[in-house]
């Protein structure tokens, strides 16, 4: 496990203005900071958690991002956050089991990785600012700068920048609150909780472990020898009647045919509010969106981080451009969004529609353990790498 990073006192980072705020220090977050960085913009990075800290998340790092991190030159980050490398994907449904091979990617421990990234959004020249919760912002001295309302240590700040990028992730509420547009989050959305567990259950590492049933899926992963990641997508209605995510998890993976996993009856579950979610403007002036705070889609393989990632280094030559404001530059992040991170959504979305119906998914998973090819073209697509895009 990383050190912490190191951070700065709110008193610094309100007595002078930034180029670029960025808030939230997840993967978007301190991806984008740390570019921002480089280019010579000063930035500041705000996180209200303190690293390490935990999330939700299956914690599969997809191809896409691994390639995207070598890019810029932060692969290390990923292969040092602990885990085991992946390629075959195992889905179960109702007794049926199909294997299919998927483009290598890495298990991550999130509490590692997300802290290497702040770590090296540091080394990069961007000021940590951590235990503080950024409330919302405002344009003003005539549209020059955005304030962001910041509370820390009990006690609200202002502090100043030329652009700010929202990156606060799935339950954030920093970008509503400053343009008062409310995400659009699908009726009967499913909810996520995670777990990470001791357990030698029967689970073997390189594979992501899928079971699908009545009232959501469940995906395993086997992140070192001792320690397995159990990520759950699950259906609201279902969950509130069993009481517990551990009790339908056990249930899901028992109606799947996936060996038990003991240990998650009893075991600390963090959640999420629903799941998919759309945001119609993911930029504003002087303000931009990145991450799960600009939209999510249920991820299958690996897909939410490097979404995330691909935004952030997208993001990051137009908030440094953003010194001096042009509206152009609002409707480029718009259009750079639409193709680098939503135009990639579908397959996702495709397989979502797919798994809300546990007879239909067992069609699928039945055909696909006959016929693996046929799942192919889909898996490959939903991988594929991104090239240079800048
Ligand atoms: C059940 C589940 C399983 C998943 N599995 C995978 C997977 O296997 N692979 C994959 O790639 N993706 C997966 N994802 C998706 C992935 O976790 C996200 O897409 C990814 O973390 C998005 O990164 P982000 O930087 O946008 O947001 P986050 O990682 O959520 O980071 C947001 C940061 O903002 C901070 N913050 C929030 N509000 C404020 C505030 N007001 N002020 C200051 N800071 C704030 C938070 O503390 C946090 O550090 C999964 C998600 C779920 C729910």
């Amino acid at each position: 496990m990383n050190a912490a990073p190191a951070t700065l006192s709110i008193d610094r980072a309100d007595e002078r203005s930034w180029d670029v705020v960025v808030v939230g220090a997840g993967p978007a977050g301190s991806v984008a900071a740390g570019q921002c960085a480089r280019s010579g913009a000063r930035t500041l990075l705000i996180d209200k958690a303190s690293f390490p800290r935990t999330k939700v998340c299956g914690g599969c790092l997809g191809h896409a991002a691994i390639g995207l991190l070598d890019q810029i030159g932060l692969g290390p980050c990923a292969r040092r956050a602990e885990g085991f490398t992946y390629d075959r994907l195992h889905l179960a449904c109702r007794g049926l089991h199909a294997r299919l091979p998927v483009a290598p990617g890495i298990v991550v421990d999130r509490g590692a990785f997300d802290g290497a990234l702040a770590h090296a959004a540091i080394d990069s020249g961007a000021m940590l600012l951590c235990g503080a919760v950024a409330l919302d912002s405002r344009c003003e001295h005539d549209g020059e700068y955005r304030f962001v309302r910041v509370r820390a240590n009990g006690h609200e700040h202002r502090i100043a920048a030329r652009c700010v990028i929202a990156a606060d992730g799935l339950a954030g509420r920093f970008m509503t609150a400053s343009t008062e547009e409310p995400m659009t989050i699908r009726p009967a959305s499913r909810i996520g909780a995670g777990t990470v567990v001791d357990s030698s259950a029967a689970y073997e590492p390189g594979v992501i472990h899928m079971a699908v049933g009545r009232g959501g899926y469940v995906g395993v992963v086997r992140v070192s020898e001792r320690r397995l990641i159990v990520a759950t997508s699950l259906d609201a209605a279902r969950l509130r009647a069993l009481g517990h995510p551990g009790a339908l998890a056990r249930l899901l993976l028992d109606s799947a045919g996936l060996p038990p996993i003991n240990e998650i009856e009893h075991a600390k579950w963090k959640g999420t509010p629903g799941l998919t979610r759309r945001r119609r403007q993911v930029a504003a002036r002087r303000l931009l969106a990145i991450g799960d705070t600009s939209g999510y889609i249920e991820p299958i393989t690996g897909e939410g981080m490097t979404w995330a990632i691909a935004s952030a280094i997208a993001v990051a030559p137009i908030a440094v451009q953003a010194a001096e404001w042009d509206i152009r530059l609002a409707a480029r992040w718009r259009r750079d969004h639409a193709r680098i991170v939503r135009a990639r959504q579908w397959p996702c979305r495709l397989v979502r529609i797919a798994l809300k119906s546990d007879l239909f998914c067992a069609a699928v998973v039945g055909v696909l353990g006959a016929s693996p090819w046929v799942g192919r073209p889909l898996v490959s697509r939903i991988s594929r790498p991104y090239s240079a895009f800048q």
